[in-house]
C-alpha cells in the first residue's frame, strides 16, 4: 500500500493546547458563539417546563377539580396551562432554531478561514512536500479536516451546552420535588460516566485510524483517475477495484470496532435507565403510600427523569463527535506548524531586474541525504547568452533548472544573479525574472485565455495577440468555433503536445521575463510538431537569456554554450564545433544520437 507522508502530530498535541489554539479562531466570532450557546443554554434550561407544566397541570387542573367534590370548575381553565406549555416549547424550539443557524454560519465561516490559511500554506509548501505527498492525502488534510475540526468542535460545544443547562434544570426540577429519589436517581445515572470514559481512549485511537484510512481511500481514487491510461491498458480495473475493496473492508473493519465500543454504552445506558425508572416507580409508590409524595410530584418526577436520561442516552454519539474534532484539530495544526524550508531572506537585497549574468558557484544539490545530485558544477550565462545543459537522463540538468528559481536551495555552494546570492533575494524577484517551458506543462480548467492569462495575470488583449503570434499558435486559435474563449480541461487532453508547448511559449511571451528556461520543451513531440515549437522557442530565445535542456542534440547547436554534465558533474563546456573537434562525451552523446552527417559519422565510427 502506498504511504501517506504528511506528518499526522506535531509535538505539541495536549488537548488543552489544541482547545486553547482552536479558541483563537473562536475568538473572532465570539459574538455569535456566544449568541448560539446562551440560546442553546436557554433551550435546555426550558426542558424543566414540561414536568412543571404537568404538575401545575395535575395540581391545579385536575386536583382542584378533584378536591371540590362534584362541582368540576378548576381553578385554572382547563386550557392555561397546555397553552403555557406550547407557548414554551415554541420558545425552546425557536432558541434551537436560532442557535443552530448561527451555529452553522459560525462554524462555515472558521471553516473557510481554516482553510484558506492552510491553502495559501500549501501555495507556499516547499516543491518538495508537495511532490512527495500524495494528492488525495493533501486534499484529505487540507480540505476535509477543517470541516471535522472547529466545526464539529463548535457543534459538539452547542449540543454540550444545551445537554448541560438541560440537565441542571432537570436534576433541580427532581430535587425540588424530591431530593432523597433525586439522589437515588442521579447516582444510578452517575454510573454512565464510567464506561464512557473507560472506552474514550480506545476510540480515540480507532477515529485515527480511520482517518489515516479515509486518506488512503482518496489516494486511491487519485492514482486511478492520474493513471487511468496505465489501468485502460494494463487491464488493471480488477486489480484497483480489489486495492480500494480492500481499503473499505479494513475501513469497516475498524468502523465496526468503533461502532461496536460506542454502541456498547447504550445497553448500559438503558439497563441504568431502566434501574433507575424502575427504582423511581417503586420508591415513588411507597412515598405517595405514606404520603410523603403527592401524585402530581410523582408524574413531574418521572416526566423529568425521562427527559434527563435521554440525553445521557446520546452521549457516547457526542464522545465520537468530540474525539473526531480533537483529532482533526490536531492534524490541521499540524499542517499549519509545517515550515517550508524556501523562504524569503529576512533583510532582502532589493533587484528587480536581471541586468549582467547568472553565475552556478561550486554548487553541491542532493534531494535525499548522501546521495549527492550535483556535485560541484559551476558555470556562467552572462545576459543574452544562451547556455544549453545536455547528458545522459538523470545526470542533474533539470535538477539545474528548478535551483535556479530557488524550488531547491543548494546544499553547498552558491547561485549569484548579477552577483548578488539568490537566496538574498525575494522569491518574488528571483521568479519575476524568469519564465520556464517544461516538458510537460500544466492547463488549468477553463478556456484558452484564461490558460494564457497564467503567463501574466494583467496582459492586454492585443498582448495576449502577439504572443499567440510570436508562439505560432494564432491559426490554430482561428480554427476554433469560440476562438480563445474555447474550453481547454485540467489535463489539456484537447490539445495536441504541440500546442501544449507553444501554449506554454505564449505564456512565456506574455511574462516577458529577461531569462527563460526551456526544460525538455520539445521532448515529447513528433518531428513536425517540434519544428513549429522549435520556431517558436528561437522567437522566445531573441534578446534573452536562455537555459536550454535537450536531449535532442539537433536542436541545440547555436547556443553560445553547450554544458555536458554526467552524473551531476560538468564533464566538457564549450561550443558545439569546438566540443565535437574535443571528440569526448558531447561528441560521443551526438555520436550516439545518429546527428552527425553521413560522412562525419563514417569518420567518427571509423575513429
Ligand atoms: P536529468 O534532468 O538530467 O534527467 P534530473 O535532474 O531530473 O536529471 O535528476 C537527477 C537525479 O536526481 C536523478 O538521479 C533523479 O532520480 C534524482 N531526482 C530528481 N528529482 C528528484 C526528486 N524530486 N527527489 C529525489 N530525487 C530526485
Amino acid at each position: 500500500m502506498s504511504q501517506l507522508t504528511i506528518p499526522i502530530t506535531s509535538e505539541n498535541t495536549g488537548n488543552l493546547a489544541l482547545i486553547r489554539r482552536a479558541v483563537t479562531y473562536l475568538k473572532k466570532h465570539a459574538v455569535f458563539i456566544f449568541l448560539t450557546v446562551i440560546l442553546a443554554g436557554l433551550g435546555g434550561l426550558l426542558d424543566a417546563v414540561l414536568p412543571f407544566g404537568v404538575k401545575a397541570y395535575l395540581d391545579f387542573v385536575l386536583g382542584k377539580a378533584i378536591t371540590l367534590g362534584p362541582i368540576t370548575v378548576p381553578a385554572f381553565p382547563i386550557w392555561f396551562i397546555p397553552l403555557f406549555i406550547l407557548g414554551f416549547n415554541l420558545i425552546q424550539g425557536t432558541c434551537y432554531y436560532i442557535s443552530g443557524i448561527l451555529s452553522y454560519k459560525v462554524g462555515q465561516r472558521i471553516n473557510i478561514e481554516i482553510k484558506t490559511e492552510l491553502y495559501e500554506r500549501l501555495l507556499h509548501q516547499d516543491l518538495d512536500f508537495i511532490e512527495s505527498s500524495h494528492g488525495g492525502e493533501i486534499l484529505n488534510r487540507y480540505y476535509h479536516d477543517p470541516e471535522s475540526s472547529c466545526v464539529l468542535f463548535l457543534d459538539y460545544l452547542k449540543q454540550a451546552v444545551m445537554k448541560f443547562f438541560s440537565a441542571t434544570s432537570l436534576t433541580v426540577t427532581l430535587f425540588v420535588l424530591s431530593w432523597k429519589m433525586a439522589l437515588a436517581a442521579i447516582l444510578i445515572l452517575g454510573c454512565t460516566f464510567i464506561p464512557i470514559s473507560l472506552i474514550n481512549k480506545k476510540l480515540k485511537a480507532l477515529v485515527n485510524s480511520r482517518l489515516y484510512l479515509t486518506g488512503h481511500s482518496m489516494l486511491q481514487y487519485n492514482e486511478s483517475v492520474s493513471g487511468i491510461k496505465l489501468i485502460l491498458a494494463n487491464n488493471l480495473q480488477n486489480f484497483r477495484l480489489g486495492k480500494l475493496n480492500e481499503l473499505m473492508l479494513e475501513s469497516f473493519r475498524v468502523g465496526l470496532k468503533q461502532s461496536h465500543l460506542h454502541n456498547f454504552i447504550r445497553p448500559i445506558n438503558h439497563t441504568l435507565t431502566g434501574f433507575g425508572v424502575s427504582f423511581v416507580l417503586l420508591y415513588g409508590t411507597y412515598l405517595i403510600h405514606i404520603n410523603e409524595f403527592s401524585l402530581a410530584s410523582f408524574s413531574a418526577f418521572l416526566a423529568s427523569l425521562l427527559l434527563l436520561y435521554s440525553p445521557f442516552k446520546s452521549l457516547s454519539n457526542s464522545t465520537v463527535q468530540l474525539q473526531y474534532s480533537i483529532l482533526a484539530m490536531q492534524r490541521v495544526f499540524t499542517l499549519m506548524d509545517l515550515v517550508p524550508k524556501i523562504q524569503n531572506p529576512k533583510n532582502p537585497v532589493s533587484h528587480k531586474v536581471f541586468t549582467d549574468a547568472i553565475e552556478f558557484r561550486n554548487v553541491y544539490f542532493q534531494y535525499k541525504a548522501d546521495r549527492p545530485v550535483l556535485e560541484d558544477v559551476s558555470f556562467t550565462v552572462e545576459k543574452g547568452q544562451t547556455v544549453a545543459l545536455v547528458g545522459e537522463s538523470g545526470s542533474g540538468k533539470t535538477t539545474i533548472a528548478h535551483l535556479l528559481p530557488r524550488f531547491y536551495d543548494v546544499t553547498r555552494g552558491q547561485i549569484l544573479m548579477d552577483g548578488h546570492e539568490i537566496t538574498r533575494l525575494t522569491l518574488q524577484e528571483i521568479r519575476n525574472n524568469i519564465a520556464i517551458v517544461f516538458q510537460d506543462n500544466p492547463i488549468f480548467r477553463g478556456t484558452l485565455r484564461e490558460n494564457l492569462l497564467l503567463g501574466n495575470l494583467t496582459a492586454s488583449e492585443e498582448d495576449i495577440h502577439n504572443a499567440l503570434e510570436m508562439a505560432y499558435l494564432s491559426d490554430f486559435v482561428r480554427t476554433l468555433p469560440n476562438g480563445l474563449d474555447s474550453k481547454v480541461n485540467e489535463r489539456g487532453v484537447n490539445l495536441s503536445g504541440g500546442q501544449r508547448q507553444r501554449l506554454a511559449i505564449a505564456r512565456a511571451f506574455l511574462k516577458n521575463s529577461p531569462i527563460v528556461i526551456f526544460d525538455e520543451a520539445t521532448s515529447s513531440l513528433d518531428n513536425i510538431s517540434e519544428s513549429y515549437v522549435q520556431k517558436a522557442m528561437e522567437t522566445l530565445m531573441q534578446n534573452r537569456t536562455v537555459i536550454v535542456i535537450a536531449h535532442r542534440l539537433s536542436t541545440i547547436q547555436n547556443a553560445d554554450k553547450i554544458l555536458v554534465l554526467n552524473q551531476g558533474r560538468v564533464v566538457e563546456e564549450g561550443t558545439h564545433d569546438s566540443l565535437l573537434a574535443k571528440q569526448g562525451a558531447y561528441y560521443n552523446l551526438y555520436r550516439s544520437q545518429d546527428a552527425l552527417p553521413l560522412e562525419e559519422r563514417e569518420t567518427a565510427h571509423a575513429g
